[in-house]
């Protein structure tokens, strides 16, 4: 799978029972609906429909991985300043890597749910 921002090959990381995948350009993370969930639920948050957020239709978000059809934005957070995006496809969902510090070379499963459930945690305040 190629990274939607990116155009380059991602990394597969293997979970338990999934696998994720993650681009090493640009540290984003391209996780399924049902791992998405999961970390939530294990970071105390809310679903990721619970959580909510707002339909960016003006931008321009990339690719599904998966499905190779568009993926569409959503913005939250505190001035709407985060944003991730998902395929209406499948429900996958697209973070990007963290803005500040160096790039990890390589990420686990453990280390990928963090990024995660870290992300959602900041868009999930209003
Ligand atoms: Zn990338
Ligand atoms: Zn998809």
């Amino acid at each position: 799978m190629d990274c939607p921002r990116c155009s380059v090959e991602m990394t597969t990381i293997a979970g338990d029972d999934g696998v994720m995948q993650r681009c090493s350009d640009c540290g984003g993370l391209w996780v399924e609906n049902s791992d998405v969930n999961r970390f939530l639920v294990h970071g105390d948050l809310p679903a990721l429909t619970a959580i909510g957020g707002f339909l960016n239709t003006e931008e321009m978000a990339g690719q599904c991985p998966a499905c190779q059809v568009d993926l569409v934005e959503v913005e939250g957070g505190q001035k709407k300043a985060l944003h991730y995006d998902t395929c209406e496809s499948c429900g996958g969902i697209w973070v990007e890597g963290p803005e500040e510090g160096d790039l990890p070379e390589t990420l686990d499963w453990k280390g990928g749910a963090k990024q995660v459930v870290g992300f959602f945690r900041q868009f999930a305040k209003k």
